[in-house]
């Protein structure tokens, strides 16, 4: 029989264990995720329910607000990343959404790190001023400095994606998270690409880490997002505007998900071993310009000290052609598959400028060094000699 593991002596167990067991007490658990296909719960006394709807009482609501199954899923990610308490969202982008509103909603001012991913830059540059929430986003992040200059009276947090889509910048959160702390204000980090495999953010200074789960911790099966941080921060978020707004993530989506999140340190040690081996294939060819992967450059060696386990399976890399010959090579390629993701244990290629990163303008697209031959490679768990000979193909038509 089971032994009965309360959430307490449960931090105390490795990762590769947590990312099977980890989330909550077990004794009222199913050995596999049962999904909780409800609406509402009952709420039980007048007074209880008053307590409830207050916040004043942990319990099940309703599934807009809190579910069962997705609960544990929640705990799943905290524990993972060496949280308090989790928030899991319909995507990455109403993750992102919610901590914009409840942290910086009457006028405030976000400072971000312009290594974006597409969608997260729109919202950015495009969607949040409508709301009356500026945003600056730096031009080199790299310069510790620019953060500094770049924080108002009225900035609410400092965001960074780490690593970033589709270059792969890496950066190191300690100083970063110092410059907001010194401010009083929070650093916020979407940890989507590292996942807690390679990074847990909040032991490195971040005070919020978000993810997209739609990438590598759900394998690309289904879209969802999640929030992690201390328990109060959380709660006050999901009571805001979570409640209202209604960005839930689905129980059949949460199970899922706990399901996938059953191999997700395997799985990214294989992607970044095979990413690696692309990377160097890609290096030394004759027609590749440049290849982004944090384990080349001028950075390889403090990036090592970031992420010592590895940098994941996301790389892209540059074509000396340009947009014509970007084209015919990933119109070439055979196994690699055409599509907008990150994290499947199938090869993915996609061609940012016209695609992920096509809401970006000359110059913008300029400064961020995505270029019209730039491709960016989502590796799988596939052979990687095959892969190798998929590029190799596909680089020697052009
Ligand atoms: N963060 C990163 C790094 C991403 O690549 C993406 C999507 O591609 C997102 C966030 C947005 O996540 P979602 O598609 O789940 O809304």
């Amino acid at each position: 029989m089971k032994k009965k593991l309360s959430a307490k002596n449960l931090w105390k167990l490795r990762p590769r264990t947590l990312e099977i067991h980890g989330g909550g007490d077990f004794k009222d658990h199913e050995l596999r995720p049962v999904v909780d296909r409800v609406t509402a719960y009952p709420l039980g006394s007048f007074e209880r329910a008053k307590r409830l709807f207050e916040g004043k009482e942990g319990g099940f609501i309703y599934s807009r607000i809190n579910n069962r199954t997705v609960d544990r899923l929640e705990k799943r990610v905290a524990v993972l990343e060496g949280a308090e308490a989790g928030l899991a969202t319909s995507s990455g982008m109403s993750a992102i959404l919610i901590i914009s509103l409840h942290l910086a909603n009457g006028g405030g001012h976000i400072v971000s790190s312009n290594r974006l991913y597409g969608g997260v830059l729109h919202l950015f540059r495009e969607l949040l001023p409508k709301l009356g929430i500026e945003v600056t986003l730096l031009e080199n992040p790299y310069d510790l400095d620019e953060w500094e200059r770049a924080i108002r009276s009225n900035t609410r947090f400092l965001a960074l994606e780490n690593p970033s889509n589709p270059l792969i910048d890496l950066f190191d959160p300690r100083p970063i998270a110092k410059i907001a702390h010194r401010h009083g204000i929070k650093l916020v980090i979407d940890n989507t690409l590292a996942t807690p495999a390679l990074a847990q953010p909040l032991k490195r200074g971040a005070d919020i880490v978000w993810h997209s789960l739609s990438k590598y911790f759900g394998d690309g099966e289904v879209i969802g997002g999640c929030i992690v941080g201390k328990k109060r921060l959380i709660d006050d978020m999901r009571l805001g505007w979570f409640r209202t707004l209604g960005p839930c993530m689905s129980p059949d989506n949460a199970a899922i998900f706990l399901s996938h999140a059953e191999s997700l340190f395997g799985r990214v040690m294989e992607h970044s071993k095979n990413a690696l081996r692309v990377a160097r294939f890609l290096s030394k060819h004759p027609k590749v310009r440049r290849v982004f992967y944090p384990a080349f450059g001028p950075r390889a060696r403090e990036n090592k000290k970031i992420m010592p386990q590895g940098f994941g399976g996301l790389m892209a890399f540059e074509i000396k052609g340009g947009r014509r010959d970007a084209k015919r090579v990933l119109e070439s390629l055979r196994l690699f598959w055409h599509a907008p993701n990150i994290g499947e244990s199938r090869s993915l290629v996609i061609h940012p400028a016209t695609t992920t990163h096509g809401q970006l303008t000359k110059e913008e697209l300029a400064k961020a060094e995505i270029t019209q031959g730039t491709l960016r490679l989502s590796i799988g768990r596939e052979d990687p000699l095959d892969l190798i000979e998929d590029l190799k193909l596909a680089l020697a038509k052009i």
